[in-house]
């Protein structure tokens, strides 16, 4: 059995790879020899650079163009997969990398994983393991036929790789397929308004309820999030209510995060809230009903109101670091 893994690294309009380059690469050199791809069209060798950095063992480079959606990279990956015959495919779960993933499994006719929270390898190949029905179950799959291409939890793997010396970087032809792809005519940057980090991937999350009362009662939660330099997070009743913006909604209708610390204020942990935190390495929750179904997922459970509770840590964080 071939002991390659093709990695799909995503790149970030500013032209580097995203945060999720790292663990997946990092996931792949525990299940063999990480090879990494990089679509880019234009000046590829920073982010082969990049690419090593973070643990490539190999590196292909594909030019493909960057007003079509999804197929130059489907395309890519048909060639790399080609080149190398990978034992699996690993592709990060994002909305990009879900919709190169599947496209490239339907026209490979290869097995898909999605959303996994860790790969591992057995001696039949290679499997993927889920977090799913709200982390109540963990379950692992494997595939009858083929490699298979998994989509990998952004923030879901820790691990990280060290460089390795005389990586071997091979430019890719890639034969356009010519299928239909949605073509970008015009992009706008946003210019980001706040220095927190992005929610999807962020290794801190501190995420408000109902149970802040207000949009000016979210402030809270935007505090302890930047004295924790974490990503602020939400249920769908503080997003329902209007006190933050619907982006920040974690959960079953929002976004899966995987962080190592989740801060849960004034949330009481329903099921469609849980199934897209309860993979946080560390749960906290400050909730005043002791009997909240959050407390039954914490490691650390703070019973006690968010406006007395909350203050107090700030506080207590601030005294250590100045
Ligand atoms: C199909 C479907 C999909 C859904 N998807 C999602 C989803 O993606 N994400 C999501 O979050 N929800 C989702 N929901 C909604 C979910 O069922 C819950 O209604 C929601 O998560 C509740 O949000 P909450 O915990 O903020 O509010 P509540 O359930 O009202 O809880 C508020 C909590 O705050 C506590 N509290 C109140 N005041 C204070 C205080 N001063 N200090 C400390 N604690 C206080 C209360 O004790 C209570 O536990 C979905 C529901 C459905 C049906």
């Amino acid at each position: 059995m071939t002991d390659t893994i093709l990695v799909l690294l995503e790149t970030t309009p500013a032209r580097t790879l995203t945060r999720s380059a790292a663990g997946l690469l990092a996931a792949a050199r525990e299940l063999g020899t990480a090879v990494a791809l990089v679509v880019g069209d234009g000046e590829v060798a920073t982010l082969a650079d990049e690419a090593m950095g973070a643990g490539a063992e190999r590196v292909l480079v594909a030019r493909g163009d960057a007003t079509a959606l999804t197929v130059p990279v489907v395309d890519a990956l048909d060639a790399a997969f080609d080149r190398v015959s990978p034992a699996a495919v690993l592709v990060p779960n994002s909305v990009d990398g879900r919709d190169a993933a599947a496209r490239f499994a339907a026209r490979r006719h290869l097995p898909l994983a999605v959303d996994a929270v860790g790969v591992e390898r057995d001696d039949q190949g290679v499997l993927a393991r889920h977090s799913v029905y709200g982390g109540g179950y963990d379950v692992t799959s494997a595939s009858t036929f083929g490699p298979l291409v998994v989509t990998v939890r952004l923030g879901a793997i820790d691990a990280r790789a060290d460089r390795v010396a005389d990586v071997p970087v091979e430019t890719l032809d890639v034969a356009a397929s010519d299928a239909p792809a949605a073509i970008i005519e015009r992009v706008e940057p946003v210019v980001a308004t706040s220095a927190r980090p992005e929610l999807r991937g962020a290794s801190a999350v501190v995420s408000g309820g109902r149970g802040l009362g207000s949009a000016e009662g979210f402030a809270l939660v935007e505090q302890l999030a930047d004295a924790l330099g974490a990503a602020v997070g939400a249920s769908r009743a503080a997003v329902d209510a209007g006190y933050v913006a619907a982006a920040a909604q974690v959960g079953q209708t929002g976004v899966s995060v995987s962080p190592r610390l989740y801060v849960a204020l004034g949330i009481s942990g329903a099921i469609q809230h849980r199934a897209g935190m309860q993979t946080a390495q560390t749960i906290v929750a400050v909730n005043k009903d002791p009997e909240a179904p959050i407390f039954a997922i914490a490691d650390l459970g703070i019973v006690g109101d968010v406006f007395t509770v909350v203050p107090q840590a700030i506080a207590a964080l601030e005294a250590k670091r100045s």
